[in-house]
C-alpha cells in the first residue's frame, strides 16, 4: 500500500487525486480540506433557487488536457457554456464591445464546484472535510526511511504518508512550510521560495433583483485596472443558475478597492459595490438589490509563479507542491492541469 496525503481539496488537488487513483493500484489517498465544500476558490453557493460561483467565474478552453478532461473524460450532462461576450468598460465607466477571447466559458448547471467533485467521484479518496492541517512533520518509519504526518486544529494525527502534495495557495502553503518539523536545508529554501509568491485580494459582492437586465453581454471586465470594480457578471447567463426573468450579479472589486475595504463592514462594501454596478450598466435600479452575499478572498490570485528550482527538488522528499501559483498562472484550468502534471510525476516516481 502507498499512502498519499493531501492538503486541500481545490481542483489541483482533485486532479491529482484523480490521476494517482487511477494509475497507482495500491495508492492509499487521504485529502485534507478545511473548509466544509471541495473545489477551493472554485466555489459555488446555493439560496433557495439560486446557484452562483462566486470565486473563479467560468473554465477557459486553453489547454487541450483539460478540456479533454471536462467534455470526454469526465461525464459532461450539466456543463454549461456561456455565449454572451465579455465586454469592457474603463475609469469613465464607457463601455464596449470588446475581449472576448475566451472560446468556452465553462460551469455547471449546479456551479464550478462539479470540476473537484467529479474528479474526486472518480477515486476512492478519503475526503476529510473542516479539517484544517497546522503541523507538517517528517518523521522516520520502522524501515529507516521517512515519511510524513499532518496533525490538524482538532489535535488529531493524520499519516504517516509516503507521499504528500499540498494545495493551499502559496501564504497558506509557506505558513505549513516555516512551521513543519523537518530537518532539511530545504525546507528553508522552499520557504523563501514560495514565500515569494505575492497575491492579490478580491472582494465579491452578489446582487439579486427581481427583474431581467436587457443587455447584451455576460460581463464586463475593467481593462485600464483604474475602477473600483474590476469585473462585473450576469449568472443568469449560466443555464440552471437564475429564474427566469431575474439577474444575479456577481460584481467583484479591483484588487486596490478590495485591500482597502477587505475589514470594512460588508453593508457597506455590498451598498458600495451595487452603486458602481449601476452606474457602470447604467441602470439605476441596481443600486437596489432585493437580496445580496458577500465574500472576501485575501488569496484571490498569485501575482506570478513560484521558482520552480526548490519546488522540483522537493520530490526527492516525497513532497508535492501543487496549485495555480505553481503553474505560473492564477487560473482554474491552469490549477487543473498543474494538478494532473503532478499525479503523474507522483505515479511516475511510485
Ligand atoms: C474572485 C476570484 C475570481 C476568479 N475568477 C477566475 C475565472 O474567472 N477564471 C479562472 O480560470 N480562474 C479564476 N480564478 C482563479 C481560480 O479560482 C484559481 O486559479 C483556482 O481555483 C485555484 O485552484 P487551486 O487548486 O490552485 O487552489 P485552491 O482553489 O485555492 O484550493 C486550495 C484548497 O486548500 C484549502 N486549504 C488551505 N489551507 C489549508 C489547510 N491548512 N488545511 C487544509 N486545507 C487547506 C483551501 O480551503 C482550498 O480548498 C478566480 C479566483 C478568485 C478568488
Amino acid at each position: 500500500m502507498t499512502d498519499v496525503g493531501i492538503v486541500g481539496a481545490g481542483a489541483g488537488a482533485a486532479a491529482a487525486a484523480f490521476v494517482i487513483d487511477g494509475t497507482v493500484p495500491d495508492a492509499d489517498v487521504t485529502v485534507l480540506e478545511k473548509s466544509g465544500g471541495l473545489c477551493g476558490r472554485a466555489a459555488t453557493r446555493r439560496h433557495d433557487d439560486l446557484t452562483y460561483d462566486y470565486g473563479a467565474n467560468y473554465l477557459k478552453s486553453d489547454d487541450d488536457r483539460v478540456v479533454e478532461l471536462i467534455t470526454e473524460t469526465l461525464d459532461d450532462e450539466g456543463l454549461v457554456d456561456v455565449t454572451e461576450p465579455v465586454y469592457t468598460f474603463d475609469a469613465d465607466e464607457t463601455v464596449s464591445p470588446g475581449r472576448d477571447a475566451d472560446e468556452h466559458k465553462w460551469s455547471y448547471r449546479r456551479g464550478l464546484t462539479q470540476v473537484a467533485k467529479r474528479l474526486f467521484g472518480r477515486t476512492d479518496a478519503t475526503v476529510h472535510r473542516r479539517t484544517r492541517v497546522e503541523t507538517v512533520r517528517r518523521v522516520g518509519d520502522a524501515n529507516g526511511g521517512d515519511r510524513w504526518e499532518l496533525d490538524d486544529a482538532d489535535g488529531e494525527t493524520h499519516g504517516p504518508f509516503d507521499v504528500l502534495l499540498l494545495n493551499p495557495p502559496a501564504p497558506q502553503t509557506t505558513e505549513l512550510l516555516r512551521t513543519a518539523e523537518w530537518d532539511d536545508p530545504l525546507r528553508e529554501t522552499l520557504v523563501e521560495a514560495v514565500g515569494d509568491v505575492a497575491y492579490g485580494s478580491v472582494w465579491t459582492a452578489v446582487l439579486r433583483y427581481p427583474f431581467a437586465l436587457d443587455v447584451p453581454y455576460y460581463a464586463l471586465v475593467n481593462t485600464d485596472k483604474e475602477h473600483p470594480v474590476g469585473w462585473i457578471s450576469r449568472e443568469e447567463c449560466k443555464a440552471g443558475h437564475v429564474p427566469d426573468g431575474e439577474t444575479l450579479l456577481v460584481v467583484q472589486a479591483s484588487g486596490a478597492w478590495s485591500t482597502e475595504h477587505y475589514d470594512d463592514d460588508p453593508a457597506e462594501n455590498v451598498a458600495a459595490l451595487a452603486a458602481h454596478a449601476a452606474d457602470i450598466v447604467g441602470d439605476e435600479r441596481l443600486a437596489d438589490p432585493a437580496w445580496t452575499d458577500h465574500q472576501g478572498w485575501r488569496y484571490a490570485l498569485p501575482d506570478e509563479g513560484v521558482d520552480r528550482g526548490p519546488v522540483d527538488s522537493a520530490r526527492d522528499a516525497g513532497l508535492f507542491l501543487l496549485g495555480d501559483w505553481v503553474a505560473g498562472e492564477g487560473r482554474l484550468h491552469a490549477a487543473i492541469a498543474n494538478g494532473l502534471d503532478v499525479g503523474e510525476r507522483v505515479a511516475y516516481g511510485l
